[in-house]
């Protein structure tokens, strides 16, 4: 069963709840006052006329019979029965003895003075009658005509009253439930129409108040980050390929024109090692691709094992002299640093020598005099590595893109790199659930920032 059939199905049955119960109470309130009513009226008319058979010695049987023959005052169908000490009747107008009277009826009456009681359609009322020298028993009957057809139209009333409010709540219930969730079918109507060809469409977020407006809201935001990725995946496939395509593009170059005519040994040579320059690029560039798909989802940890982060930055530090000596870095350790599980990190030594390695050849890389310093810091619970050069700097409208894949800053055209470094930086350090803050000004030189969190069991 859907929501709007639900709500309706709930609105009917409240509403139908309260309505039978109001009902109810109406009908049985009424019905206890008319009987209230109608033996208030009996017992009066009957007083009356005990009354004035007793009390008033001018009337006798006779007259009073006569009397009571065209009473106008009368009760519908009334029978009024008096009886003397010997429970001899005194007297009656119900000739056919329709009331059924019996001895004991009149001494529970005698005893409890009022009894109250149906025969058929009449209501019987006996009650004691104190004359001034004896005491008397009067039964009296009729039947309430007018007071039960006002009940019957009473019910009447009520059930057409009870039809008529359960179908128009029933309707009214539909219409209101359909109206209450019409915001969401909307939503779902729109969310329905976007596909992965349409991330860019957002779904009506209303008056931005409601529940239905938050939903909305957060279901744009999903979209939002989902676009982002999708765009980001997309542009990532676009990249690589392209960064892929430049090396072997220069490769089939050279070895096209290098087979357009004879050459000599030497010239057969230069182009062969430059081939190998471009394939072993190449093949780095591919490394970094597979490491970046590798740690970008968060999946490969590699072998974890106890590091002394001073050994590792001493060991890539050689290895980027060896590369280029050109290249000046400094390595600075805290004082704090005495004692060496404070310098211990846990990690996979090749992951975390490719971050120090991208990390110290940017440095170099990206400042005229290819100097770096590197200060190791303990602080708190971080193990803090700074990387501080007085290079180019990076513009700040490229900061917060630095860390995408293939992103490069726009002062970097005369400077080899595919973009990549960084984000593989950034992925492997959130593995061991590490920071990378950048600090960068134009012209003034970078300071990167990696910290790992402080072993537990140091
Ligand atoms: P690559 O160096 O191969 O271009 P990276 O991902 O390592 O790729 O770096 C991305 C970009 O960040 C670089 O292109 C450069 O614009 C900028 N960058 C990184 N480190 C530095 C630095 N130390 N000084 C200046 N710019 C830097």
């Amino acid at each position: 069963m859907n929501i709007r059939n639900r709500l309706t199905l709930l609105f009917f049955v409240l509403v139908a709840v309260i309505l039978l119960m109001a009902s109810l109470l109406i009908y049985v309130f009424s019905a206890d006052y008319r009987e209230d009513e109608f033996y208030n009226r009996l017992q009066s008319k009957a007083n009356n006329t005990a009354k004035l058979l007793i009390d008033v010695d001018e009337v006798d049987i006779d007259l009073l019979r006569k009397i009571e023959k065209d009473n106008p005052v009368s009760l519908p169908d009334e029978r009024i029965i008096v009886y003397d000490f010997h429970n001899e009747t005194l007297f009656s107008t119900d000739e056919d003895s329709t009331i059924h009277v019996d001895t004991d009826l009149l001494n529970r009456i005698r005893l409890e003075e009022n009894v109250r009681y149906r025969q058929g359609e009449y209501e019987v009322l006996g009650f004691l009658f104190k004359g001034r020298y004896d005491r008397f028993v009067v039964v009296a009957a009729a039947i309430d005509i007018y007071g039960f057809n006002k009940l019957r139209n009473l019910r009447v009333i009520l059930l057409i009253v009870f039809s008529i409010s359960i179908i128009v709540v029933s309707v009214s219930g539909w219409v209101f439930a359909g109206n209450a969730l019409k915001p969401i079918s909307k939503v779902v109507r729109q969310v329905d129409e976007i596909s992965i060809t349409s991330l860019n469409l957002r779904v009506d977020e209303g008056n931005g108040k409601d529940e239905i407006a938050q939903l909305a809201h957060t279901f744009n935001s999903m979209l939002k980050r989902l676009e982002t990725s999708f765009i980001i995946q997309k542009n990532f496939i676009a990249n690589a390929s392209h960064e892929l395509r430049t090396p072997l593009t220069a490769i089939t170059g050279q070895l096209e024109v290098a087979l357009l005519n004879s050459r000599s040994n030497e010239d057969y040579e230069k182009t062969l090692r430059s081939v190998l320059d471009d394939i072993k690029n190449l093949n780095a560039l591919s490394n970094r691709l597979l490491l970046l798909a590798q740690t970008s989802d968060g999946e490969k940890k590699g072998s974890v094992a106890l590091l002394r982060i001073d050994e590792l930055l001493w060991q890539t530090r050689e290895e980027l002299i060896k590369r280029d000596p050109a290249y000046h870095i400094r390595i600075d350790l805290d004082e704090n640093l005495d004692d060496e599980t404070k310098l211990t990190i846990e990690g996979d030594e090749q992951l975390i020598k490719t971050v120090l390695s991208n990390v110290m050849e940017n440095g170099c890389k990206y400042s005229e005099d290819h100097t770096l310093e590197i200060q190791v810091n303990y602080a708190d619970t971080w193990l803090c590595l700074i990387f501080k050069d007085h290079g180019i700097g990076i513009p700040e409208k490229d900061l917060e893109n630095i860390f995408q894949p293939f992103y490069r800053a726009g002062n970097t055209q005369h400077i080899k790199g595919h973009g990549i470094g960084l984000s593989v930086v950034k992925g492997i350090v959130s593995l061991y659930n590490g920071t990378v803050d950048i600090n960068s000004s134009v012209g003034q030189g970078t300071t990167l920032t990696i910290c790992f969190p402080f072993r537990q069991n140091n």
